[in-house]
Parts: C-alpha cells; structure tokens; sequence
C-alpha cells in the first residue's frame, strides 16, 4: 500500500475537475487527479459536447451516420484533455474510483494518497425514477443515447426538460415519431409563461406529440419495443425506445463522505459561499452541488477555487446575481438573470424593451422563423435580465451578460458601432430606445432643479 502526498487531490475529470487540475498546477501545485471514467466528465462523454453535435450535424443535413460522427467529434474533443495531455502539463493522472478515508485522504485501489486540499467534482448522474414495470425494459437516457448504433423509428421522452426539448427536433428531422411526457403542466415551468407556451406550440408545428401534466405511468414491452401507459390520462404509447430524462442524481454514494465528516442532502454536497465543505480541507462543486447544473457553472467554481487556493487571505466567494444559459432547442433559448415574474415581485420601478422579428432585420433578411428578444432594466437602465428565443439567441445573450455583468447601463450598447444586418444592430437599436428613455430622464431631472 503506497501513501503519496499532494498538495491538490481532484476527485472526478469533468468540467470543475479539469479546471481546478489544470489551473493547480500552473500555479505550481503538486496535483493528482482521480477519474474512474475517460477524463472529459459528462460534458464531453454522455452532454454538451455530443447532444450539441447531434444536433448541429442534423440541422447542416449531415449526409453520413449521424451518430458515428458525434463519436468522432467526441474523440477530437477529448485529444484537449486525455490523460496523456494532462500529465505533460505536470497532473499525474489515476484511473481508478477514489473514496475517503479521513479527512485529507483518498483511497483508490489499493492505495492511499494524501492531500493538503481535496476537491470533490464528481458530477451527477441521470435519476432513475420508480415507474412500475422500468426494471423489465430496456431504457435510454444521456449516457447511452449517443452509444446507439442506429436511430430508432419511434422514442418516447419521460420528462420534457432542456434534454428532451434539445433532441426531440433533430430526431423528428431526422423522420423519428417522437414524444414527450411531461408531469408539470407547462413546459419551461420556472420561466415567464409565454416561453413554455411558444415552445408547446412549436412541439405541434413540427409534429412532435406532448402530454402534459401526466403523472403516473405504467411501463410493459411490447412487439414494437415499450408500451406506456397513464390509466389516470386515459393513455397508451407504443414506441420503440424511451428515453428517461427525469432529473439528476449528486455522485455521491460511493465516496464515504462520512469518513471525512463531509455534510451533503439530496441535493448533493453542502458548501458554503467560498465552496468550502463541512470538512476544512475539502472543497466542491459543479453539478455534485449545483444549484446551477452547466458546464460554465463547473468551470466557474473552478475558477473561485483555484484563485482561493492562491490567495487563501482574500477569499472570492461565488457569486450568482448573473447566470446566462442557452438551451440548443430549435430554436435556441437563452436567458440571463431575472424574468419578468420575478421583477415584478423585486422591483417596483423597471421597463421591459422588446424586439421581434418584424423589426429585425437579421431576422428578416435570414427567413428566421421566430425572433422574440426581451430585456428588463432598473430605473438606471441597468439589465435585471433577459430572454431570447432565436436561432442564435445564446449569441445575443452573452452580449447582454457582459453589460449586466459589468453593470454597464444598456444605452452604452447604442454607441458602439454594430455591422449591418447582424444581431448586433437589432440590439443595438434596443440600446437606442434604452437611450432616449436615459435622456428623458435626464431633462426632466434638469428641469426640475
Ligand atoms: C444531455 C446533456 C446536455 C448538456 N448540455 C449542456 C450544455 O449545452 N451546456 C452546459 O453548460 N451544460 C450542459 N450540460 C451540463 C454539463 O454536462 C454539466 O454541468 C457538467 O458536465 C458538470 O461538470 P462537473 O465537472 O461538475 O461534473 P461531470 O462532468 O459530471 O464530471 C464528473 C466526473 O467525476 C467522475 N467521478 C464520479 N465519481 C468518481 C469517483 N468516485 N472517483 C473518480 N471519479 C469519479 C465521473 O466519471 C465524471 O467524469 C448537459 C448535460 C447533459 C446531461
């Protein structure tokens, strides 16, 4: 049995793992990182990387397998982060599913090795509901969904969250009859009204069939491959596979967090604002603890981590009052910050700028579909936050991140010049109406005094 120490010990290889690793041992740190999967994490495996070239390759009308080359792209995204490219910056690299064993020690195999600090980016897992007759059926979810070898003619999503609404188009492009069960009565439940109902209505547009708030459910196989049944809905689906897509599950079972006296719910592992653990010298986040379960967000707490292992005196804590997301739905989906139900319910004073197709021009000129563009200000005119339903709307939404995020009031946006007919001009005419309410303001405070 070998004891090695390390300054840094990174449990998992995923977006926060890779992060933390690879920003460690720049700055000098001596780092081991445990992976019992390929380095990548969910990200590049079974997530983003995959479902993006999915769906990328089926909109460009990719002519070859589809499926085969999501693979290939995988493998050129994994050439950035395989073990040999991290070992020769200097991350000694394990193969192998780490657990605690006290509080600065982690075993994998055999072995024990010691850590100053110990980093818990083990991810999340898809959830497995209790759906009678689930264990007598074969399943899909994201993990081997792009492992097919073959398209299915029919597949039923239980769930319409961000994944299923992300494939469901490529798959019905690509002549699948799909479905979507969903158990709330809305699709987007947490968004303003209006976005669930634009994307229910879309669903029926491309002949996408969804049930909503459909609860219990009862799962048998059958000639064709599953036979779905809601006795409370009156309902009955026959589809060659389904594909659960009902939440994820903190990976935290095997870890014995109780070794190192590390508190965790359902939710995953407790931290607090600095990403600290109960356990003084372990730290965590990403998906195992969330709130916000993106590839950004990992990276993000990567990033506050590292820094607060450099300059443990002036501690960063993480900070949430801006978070962008794009959903790769058709079209995309993008928001930042608040919606309008929650403005209402904070702000007493705010305007709402809007944009649509009919006044933009990229729209117009490029035969998008839908353009619907919203952005809410304070009485400053700084952004609260914002919505985009677009083709491109996760561009859009980053320009609007970095104003909001640099607090920069939205009027600023009319003075920079944008090309024509780019997403740019259609905002920045939004800027220009942002500006002319500034100015009015503006005089009437100087008519005042
Ligand atoms: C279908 C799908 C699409 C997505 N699309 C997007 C997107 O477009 N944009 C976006 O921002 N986010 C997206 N996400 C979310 C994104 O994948 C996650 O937020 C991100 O991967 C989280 O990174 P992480 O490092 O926290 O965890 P993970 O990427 O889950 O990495 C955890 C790693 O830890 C390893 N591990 C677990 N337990 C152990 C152990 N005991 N010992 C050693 N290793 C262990 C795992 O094998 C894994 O490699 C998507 C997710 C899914 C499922």
């Amino acid at each position: 049995m070998k004891n090695i120490k390390y300054d840094v010990i990174v449990l998992g290889s995923g977006a926060l793992g890779l992060t933390v690793a690879i920003g460690s041992v720049l700055s000098g740190k001596k780092v081991l990182l445990v992976e019992k999967n390929k380095s990548g994490g969910e990200c590049t495996w079974n997530g983003c990387i995959p479902s993006k070239a999915f769906i990328s390759l089926v909109n460009k009308n990719y002519s070859g397998d589809v499926l085969e080359r999501v693979r290939e792209i995988q493998e050129e995204v994994y050439l950035n982060e395989n073990p040999e490219k991290l070992e020769k910056m200097g991350i000694v690299f394990l193969k192998g599913k780490g657990f605690f064993v006290s509080e600065n020690q982690i075993q994998v195999g055999e072995d024990v090795y010691e850590g100053k600090k110990i980093i818990i980016a083990t991810g999340t897992s898809p959830s497995t509901p209790k759906i009678p007759g689930l264990d007598t059926i074969k399943y899909l979810n994201n993990e081997n969904f792009f492992k097919m070898k073959k398209i299915p003619r029919s597949i039923t999503f239980i769930g319409g969250g961000v994944i299923s609404l992300e494939l469901a188009f490529p798959l019905k492009k690509l002549g699948v009859e799909v479905t979507i069960l969903e158990v709330s009565p809305t699709l987007f439940s947490r968004e303003d009204e209006e976005i669930g109902v634009y994307y229910e209505e879309k669903l029926k547009k491309e002949g996408i069939k969804l049930y909503l708030g459909v609860g219990a459910l009862k799962l048998e196989s059958s000639p064709i491959g599953v036979k779905i049944s809601s006795e409370e809905k009156n309902l009955m689906i026959e589809s060659e596979e389904i594909f659960l897509s009902t939440g994820r599950v903190p990976n935290i079972e095997d870890l014995k967090l109780e070794n190192a006296k590390i508190k965790y719910d359902r939710n995953g592992i407790i931290v607090d604002k600095y990403l600290r653990t109960t356990s003084p010298n372990v730290l965590s986040g990403g998906d195992v603890v969330g709130p916000y379960r993106f590839s950004h967000m990992a990276g993000y707490h990567g990033e506050v981590i590292v820094r607060n292992l450099l300059f443990p005196l002036i501690k960063k804590s993480v900070d949430y009052t801006s978070v962008p997301w794009t959903v790769f739905s058709n079209p995309e989906f993008s928001r930042t910050g608040l919606t309008k139900k929650e403005t209402k319910e904070k702000y007493s004073e705010y305007t709402i700028y809007k944009l649509d197709k009919s006044e933009n021009d990229r729209s117009l000129s490029t035969s998008e579909e839908y353009f619907n563009l919203e952005i809410i200000v304070d009485k400053n005119e700084r952004i609260l936050g914002a919505s985009c339903i677009g083709d491109r709307s996760g561009e859009i939404i980053s320009t609007i991140q970095f104003l909001k995020s640099k607090k920069i009031p939205l009027y600023k946006f009319a003075d920079s010049i944008q090309a024509y007919p780019t997403y740019g001009v259609s905002l920045r005419n939004l800027a220009k109406k942002s500006y002319i309410n500034h100015l009015t303001k503006y005089l009437k405070f100087l008519k005042k005094n």
